[in-house]
C-alpha cells in the first residue's frame, strides 16, 4: 500500500493522546517527503548523520526524533535541532546532550530508556539506575536537558503476554515517577513504547507514543 494510506490507517487506530513517530531509517527522502505530503511531521531516525543529513534536505517544520542507541562523541551534532532523544540510558551522556545543548542555547527534551526486556542484548537502564540518575544533584543541576518520560522496548517475541507483561511493568514505573513533583528539568509526560508488531499491545498498556516503521515504509533490508 501507499505510504499515505498506510499512514492513515494506522493514524485512525491511535488514539488521539497517543502520538506517532514515522520511524523512517534506512529510507530515502523521497519515501520521507511521501509521509510529510500526507500530514507527518514527526520522523524517527536510529544514526545521527543520517538523520542530520534528512534534516538538512527536508523542511523545516519537521520534529526529528533519535531513537537509537547514542554515543556521546555524536552528540554535538543533532543538538542544534533534535526535538527529542528517546534512548538515553546514563548520566555520563545526559550530561553531554547538556553540555551540547548549552552550547545551541537550547533545552533538549530526552526519554530515558529502561530495559524491560528478557534479551540480553537491549539498551536500557534497570530501576535502581533510573532512581540513582533522577536523584543525582549532578542530574539536578543540568539545565539544558529535560527529562520528559520513558522508552522501552519489549522482547522480539510471537508471545503477546510476555510483551504485554514488559509493557505493563514499564508502565508501572513511568506512573512512579509521576508520583515525584516535577522540577525544571524532570516533567513526565510522555511513555514511548510500542513498534509496528506489537503497538496495540502497547497502546492497551498505557503508551503515549508509538515508534513505526515498517508498518508505515515497509520492510527494511
Ligand atoms: C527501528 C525501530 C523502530 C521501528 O521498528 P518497526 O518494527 O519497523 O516498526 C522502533 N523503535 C526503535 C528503537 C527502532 O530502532
Amino acid at each position: 500500500m501507499p505510504i499515505k494510506d498506510n499512514l492513515h490507517t494506522i493514524k485512525s487506530s491511535l488514539p488521539e493522546n497517543v502520538t506517532l513517530v514515522a520511524v523512517s531509517k534506512t529510507k530515502p527522502v523521497a519515501n520521507l517527503m511521501e509521509a510529510y505530503n500526507a500530514g507527518q511531521r514527526v520522523f524517527g531516525e536510529n544514526k545521527i548523520q543520517e538523520m542530520t543529513e534528512k534534516w538538512e534536505q527536508m523542511p523545516k517544520d519537521i520534529a526529528w526524533h533519535m531513537i537509537g542507541h547514542v554515543q556521546t562523541n555524536k552528540v554535538k551534532y543533532m543538538a542544534p535541532y533534535v526535538s527529542l532523544i528517546h534512548g538515553v540510558d546514563s548520566l555520563k551522556l545526559l550530561k553531554e546532550i547538556n553540555k551540547q545543548a548549552k552550547k545551541c542555547n537550547r533545552v533538549v527534551n530526552c526519554l530515558l530508556q529502561m530495559h524491560i526486556a528478557e534479551e540480553e542484548t537491549k539498551f536500557g537502564m534497570d530501576t535502581d539506575e533510573l532512581e540513582a540518575l533522577i536523584n543525582s544533584d549532578e542530574f539536578k543541576s543540568f539545565k539544558n536537558v529535560n527529562v520528559v518520560g520513558l522508552m522501552g522496548m519489549a522482547t522480539f517475541t510471537d508471545n503477546q503476554e510476555q510483551v504485554k507483561k514488559e509493557f505493563l511493568h514499564l508502565k508501572s514505573l513511568f506512573d512512579e515517577l509521576n508520583c515525584k513533583p516535577a522540577t525544571s528539568n524532570f516533567e513526565p509526560q510522555i511513555l514511548s513504547m510500542g513498534m509496528s508488531g506489537d503497538y496495540k499491545i502497547a497502546v492497551n498498556c498505557g503508551s503515549t507514543m508509538v515508534r513505526i516503521g515498517s508498518s508505515i515504509f515497509g520492510s527494511r533490508k
